[in-house]
């Protein structure tokens, strides 16, 4: 058969579900709110079952050709090419699994995942994103000692809380194999002293010492494209930071009292 009756003979199928998916939104959000059932189309069988919405996280198992499986939400990741056309879509099909929708049909459109149900995308997927350390007992800000702390993939100078810095490990891993480089890394967690000098240094764009969350160990200064609202590197943190508890803050947005695109926080 040739490439264009190919294409033609699948256009159909593209097209029918173009049209449910219509019907979906024309009936309203009930449907929305619930999982949809989806049936797995897939020219390869079985088809990849993978930690996180994308080709870069781990393979945790596989669906059979023509199964059906559960669709909680959807989410954008990497884009895929399946029989389907090409797609950033992935439907989520289980705490930490995850199919491209370039393989798949469903009946309803599954709803956006909220950052709540992404952030099942296992730490544990990503080698070398397990905390060092477990000792996660409060100190004064400032005053967190190294056995309390924990260095950051890419850049060993650097260093947070346990948790927050295997969640950021694995967001940095996670950015490493779609864009190639680990994330660029300019400050983490600061001692009281390193506050103080930064605030006789950069004046109103640091925050008084001791009331920094780079004191704390979960802030990190971000660099390689980061620094710029609006730039790829800037919007991949943005979609993605999330899933990992790493967001930015509102006072940070650019419409916020100090517009810093570079400063992140671990809110997991
Ligand atoms: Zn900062």
């Amino acid at each position: 058969m040739s490439a264009l009756a190919t294409i033609l003979r699948r256009r159909p199928a593209r097209l029918a579900l173009v049209s449910v998916l219509g019907l979906g939104v024309l009936f309203g959000g009930a449907a929305a709110a619930n999982a949809a059932m989806g049936q797995v189309r897939t020219q390869e069988s079985p088809l990849t079952v993978r930690s996180g919405p994308g080709t870069g996280y781990a393979a945790v198992g596989t669906v059979a050709k023509g199964a059906s499986l559960t669709i909680s939400c959807r989410t954008k990741g990497t884009r895929v090419s399946g029989p389907y056309g090409a797609t950033d879509v992935w439907n989520k099909v289980g705490d930490g699994r995850y199919v491209s929708d370039a393989f798949t049909t469903s009946t309803e459109k599954a709803p956006q995942c909220s950052s709540t149900q992404l952030r099942t995308v296992q730490l544990v997927a990503f080698k070398g994103a397990r905390a060092c350390s477990s000792d996660e007992r409060g100190y004064a800000n400032g005053r967190v000692p190294a056995s309390a702390r924990c260095a950051l993939y890419g850049d060993r100078g650097e260093s947070l809380r346990p948790r927050a810095a295997a969640a950021f490990n694995a967001l940095s891993m996670a950015y490493e194999r779609e864009n190639g480089r680990a994330l660029c890394v300019t400050d983490s967690y600061r001692s009281l002293e390193e506050q103080v000098a930064v605030k006789a240094k950069r004046g109103k764009w640091a925050a008084k010492p001791s009331t920094s969350e780079h004191g704390l160990g979960k802030a990190v200064d971000l660099c390689g494209g980061v620094g710029t609202f609006g730039s790829d590197a800037y919007r991949w943190m943005k979609a993605n930071g999330p899933k990992f508890g790493w967001v930015h803050p509102d006072w940070a947005e650019p419409g916020g009292k100090l517009p810093e695109p570079w400063h992140w926080e671990y809110r997991g």
